[in-house]
């Protein structure tokens, strides 16, 4: 199926800024920053990443605000290109580099607008990480919630059933459960998915690094959640070609390709990028790796597992109570957004 996920949605008015100039850091700024970056992953007790489309151009599949974005060339009247198709498309250094992180034990979650399945097809943990806008790969149940991650794209988009039903076998009886199986790819005005924006919120908050790659952080709720971090005492770095919405809370930002700055932060950490080796799906951190090879994550995992136990425990102790909820509500782009603001 064509990459060209976005001509299934809805005609949608305010899409928010795009086609702003990129910009870029010279080599020696980009290295002093990525020793920055390096050294604040290295502080951090709960990094959590927040990614967005620009995560996954060099895997040829467009962005939508950069100056070849979907969304920049329809105001032209013009199509993208597309470089692959979903099935296809192999996941970029800073998808494999994410999964190292996590292994390493510095990446306590993960947040994704992106609906590529490129996370969840480079073996990132399914429990650990929020598809805020879905997954082309997977459908769920209606009924009981269930899903299921596919090989091939689902096909339908918008949250629409996809002819297929649900096959889980309640516990008593062996009746399956039959219920009508959906898209879980949002169009513009649908609600974020619960579950996936309540750990994306809980995430944000405990953490005390926000690292958002490749995302002009334009669309709400999904590009104001680094804020809550930012909010509770944490640090924010930005690293974008593009100026974003939050570029004046950020503590560090990059102006450089994510791939290239994740590559030198990787190094700078002393840790290795895993290979890829085809489509892969983990859904659980704490389940039995597949990679026999690594004799680290072993220890690691015992470790995130027992710290997840704990803070889990003092959530519940804390009875901390959600005092702004974030808008559940997909307020796609923001028309205040005001990118020029600083100077
Ligand atoms: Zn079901």
């Amino acid at each position: 199926m064509s990459v060209n996920y976005a001509a299934g949605l809805s005609p949608y008015a305010d899409k928010g800024v795009c086609g702003l100039p990129e910009m870029f850091d010279n080599p020696e700024e980009m290295k002093a920053k990525a020793e920055t970056l390096a050294q604040l992953i290295k502080e951090s007790q709960y990094l959590v990443v927040h990614s967005g489309a620009g995560i996954s151009t060099s895997a040829g599949i467009p962005d939508f605000r950069g100056p070849k974005g979907v969304w920049t060339l329809e105001e032209k009247g013009e199509s993208p290109r597309f470089d692959t198709t979903f099935e296809d498309a192999r996941p970029s250094l800073t998808h494999m580099a994410l999964l190292g992180l996590q292994r390493a034990g510095y990446l306590k979650y993960l947040i994704s607008q992106n609906v590529d399945g490129l996370h969840v097809r480079s073996g990132f943990p399914r429990d650990m990480l929020s598809e805020l806008h879905g997954n082309m790969f997977v459908e769920e149940c209606e009924k009981c919630g269930r899903q299921y991650v596919r090989e091939k794209v689902i096909g339908v988009m918008g949250l629409k059933p996809t002819g297929r039903y649900c096959e889980v076998v309640r516990s008593r009886g062996l009746r399956a459960c039959r219920g009508k199986l959906i898209s879980t790819i949002l169009d513009w005005e649908d609600a974020l998915p619960d579950r996936d924006l309540n750990k994306a919120d809980d995430a944000s908050r405990r953490a005390d690094l926000a690292l958002t790659l490749g995302t002009s952080l334009q669309i709400k709720p999904s590009g104001d959640l680094p804020l809550l971090t930012k909010r509770k005492g944490g640090k924010l770095a930005i690293v974008n070609l593009q100026p974003t919405k939050h570029d004046k809370h950020a503590y560090l930002r990059i102006n450089g390709y994510v791939d290239e700055v994740m590559k030198q932060v990787m190094e700078l950490l002393g840790l290795d990028i895993p290979k890829w080796e085809g489509p892969t799906v983990c859904e659980s951190c704490t389940a039995t790796s597949e990679s026999t090879t690594d004799v680290k994550p072993k220890v690691k995992k015992d470790l995130i597992k027992e710290e997840r136990k704990r803070e889990a425990t003092a959530l519940t102790d804390g009875g901390s109570v959600k005092e702004e909820m974030v808008s559940v509500k997909r307020e796609r782009a923001d028309s205040s957004v005001e990118l020029n603001e600083e100077k």
